[in-house]
This record gives C-alpha cells, structure tokens and sequence, in this order.
C-alpha cells in the first residue's frame, strides 16, 4: 500500500465515482424568486415557472405547521401512522399500501435503486419529467426513450420498446411538460399488453387536476394487486412544495420493498403535520382544483388569441409554443417581472411552460406576451 492520500487531488476523486454518477447533470429547476431579486433587484416577480400551488399552502396546514414548530428537536413519529392512514382512508386501501416520501421524487428514485441493475432497462416516454432519466442513470440503467405522439404517451410504442431486459415502464399521466393525458381505456390495454418481469410506475403528480371522465382510476390496479406504482406529492394540490412531501400507493408487497430501503425519517416532522392538516382541508383543495381548471383553459383561450399555440392541458400548467425561441421568449417576460419555464428539449425549444395563475397574474401575464408579439 502506497501513502498518496496526502498528495492525491480533489480533482481526482472523479476518477472514484462510480461512472454512471459521472454522467449526470445536476437537475435544474425553474428559477426562483429569490435569484430574481437578486438579478434584477426588483420584488414584484410572479412566478409561474414550477407548477407551485398560485393559492399557497392550506391554512390549515400552516397552523398545524406553527404549532409543530417547537418539536423539531424531536424525530418524527416511528412509520408516519396517522398520515397513512389518512391516505389509506381515503383512497380505501390498506396503510401497508401506502409510503411516504421526501417529496415524490424521493420514490421514483427508490423504485430505481431497488429494481434497476446496471445494464437493466426502464421505458420512458420523450419529453417526459426529467427526473426520470436521471433516477435511471443514477441507477446505472439504460433509459429507453420512446417519443410522445400527438404530444401524448404512445402506450403502443411504449409497450414495444419494453424487453427482456425492461424492470420498469414510467407513465405520467398527465404528462409533464405537455399537460396531456392517456385514457383509462388506453392503459389498461397497455397493462394487458405487458409481460410480468416488470413494475410499471404511474407518476401522478398531476392527478388530481385532470378533469377529463376518460382519466384512469389509478387505485383500482393497486387494490387488485397489480405490479403498480402510483405516486403522488402534496406539492402541487397540498401548496407543500418546499416542505418536500410525496406518497406512493402500491401493493403491499412493493411499498415494503420501498420502505426496507427509504431513510428512517425520510418525511421530517413539519412535512408530515402539515401534510396530515392539508389532506383533511377539502375546500383549499376545492379551491385549488377550480382555479387551475377554470385558469388552464382561460389562459389557452388567450394565449391562442394572440397567435400562440397552447396545447391542451389537464394540469395545473399549460405547455404553449411561441412560434419563436423559448428561451429567448421567457426572458423576454423576465425582464417584464415574470418567471415562465423554458424547456431544454430539442422538440420543445419553441415552446415554453407557464404555470396557470390567479386572474390577476393572467392579466399582467397577458400584458407582457402582447408587448412582446406587439411592441
Ligand atoms: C412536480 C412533480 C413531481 C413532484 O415532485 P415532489 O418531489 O413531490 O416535489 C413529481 N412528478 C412530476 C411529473 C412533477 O411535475
């Protein structure tokens, strides 16, 4: 054994990772308010760049925040038993059916970790959410692409890619960065179509906002056991973005095979109270539904009147094409006060994301797309 510890560089340690890591790209998200004061030095920003709940969390879950606040020099209770209970109640299934994580990304990197080997591989659609590849990267995994179609999932396509090989297919439904969604009827076709070797995960981050009857009742696979991951966040509905809480909703023989490998306290003690206090707020959530419903097709309608292309959308976001360079038309309202996403995709370099808003927020919004079409 030499004694180079001492002499070896930082800069070498890359040669230690394992290569896959060495692949990735750190994750970039919509940017934020805080960067925009400090850019721009302005405060009148309205963000509409993540998909963040327009109404703020619950006031219920922020009462139940103030009062856990003086606990958090304690660890969160063993399990997380009252808020899988809750969930367990209201999708009526079992508590062993439910687990929790550190925001719903946390699970689809579990699923990576626990079913991906390196050299396995997992179907996504093309574009899709970006973690995905990079949860199946991490894992060492092969990612196999299969390009939406109509800007929808090709569950066809899809089922076609799948090989021996494939451990996971990923559905997000409705799919972010389009806003589309896929049919009941479309999906359990696709289910029917598959082999048994794999574990499908839907991503539903967005479930709740679809309004479509077509949209699949997901908890049905999970109650007759099939090998179904379903996951959802309370960043979206909940308003708890940056409390970092999500949930999956499986059989319980493949939420166990999650939980062995979660982190004991995964869920912090503020995420999990005020998730428990958000979930019992059914108005905030009405309220929530009916403004993103209401907004989704308001803003198309006028996005479409001033020549844009909005692509019809079932979330709480709307994917339009500027018929111009996105990234260059998203700062164009940035200098105007207001943070939209562009998207790195090569198909989508047109097109960029806009969270939908109050209809004040449309309004200035609105007003910015026209001085910028119009001068
Ligand atoms: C926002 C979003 C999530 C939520 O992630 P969290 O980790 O719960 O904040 C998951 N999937 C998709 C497709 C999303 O857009």
């Amino acid at each position: 054994m030499g004694k180079g510890f001492l002499r070896a560089r930082a800069v070498d340690v890359a040669a230690l990772a394992r290569p896959e890591v060495m692949r990735l790209v750190p994750y970039v998200g919509g940017r934020s308010l805080d960067e925009m004061k400090r850019q721009y030095g302005r405060t009148d920003f309205i963000k509409l760049a993540s998909n963040e709940n327009v109404l703020g969390p619950s006031p219920k879950a922020v009462a139940a925040l103030r009062h856990a606040i003086g606990e958090t020099h304690l660890y969160p209770e063993q399990g997380y038993p009252v808020l899988k209970a809750a969930l367990a109640k209201r999708y009526r299934i079992k508590p062993d059916q439910v687990v929790l994580g550190d925001g719903s990304n946390e699970l689809l990197v579990l699923a990576c970790e626990a079913f991906l080997r390196p050299g396995d591989e997992a179907v996504i659609a093309d574009p899709s959410f970006a973690v995905f590849a990079h949860a199946i990267e991490a894992a060492g995994a092969k990612v196999v692409r299969v390009p939406l179609r109509d800007w929808r999932h090709d569950l066809p396509a899809m089922g076609r890619a799948v090989t021996r090989r494939t451990r996971l297919v990923f559905v997000c439904n409705p799919n972010n960065p389009t806003g589309t969604m896929v049919t009941r009827r479309e999906l359990d076709a696709f289910l029917r179509s598959l082999p048994g070797h794999l574990i499908v995960l839907l991503d539903e981050a967005y479930g709740e906002f679809a309004s479509d009857r077509s949209f699949p009742d997901s908890l049905s696979y999970v109650r007759c056991n099939l090998r179904v991951l379903v996951v959802r966040t309370f960043a979206k509905l909940h308003g708890l973005a940056g409390l970092r809480i999500g949930y999956g909703l499986a059989p319980a023989p493949l939420a166990d095979i999650l939980e062995r490998l979660r982190q004991p306290f995964n869920v912090s003690t503020l995420a999990y109270r005020a998730a428990i206090a958000a979930l019992a707020d059914r108005g905030h959530e009405r309220r929530t539904l009916a403004m993103a419903r209401a907004g989704r097709e308001a803003l198309a309608r006028e996005l479409g009147r001033l020549g844009l292309t909005p692509i019809p959308s079932q979330t709480n976001f709307v994917l339009v094409d500027t018929h111009r360079d996105g990234k260059a038309f998203a700062t164009a309202l940035e200098r105007r006060g207001i943070i939209v996403r562009p998207l790195g995709h090569p198909l989508l370099r047109r097109c960029v994301r806009i969270t939908v808003g109050s209809p004040a927020q449309h309004r200035r919004l609105l007003a910015a797309v026209r001085a910028i079409l119009f001068g």
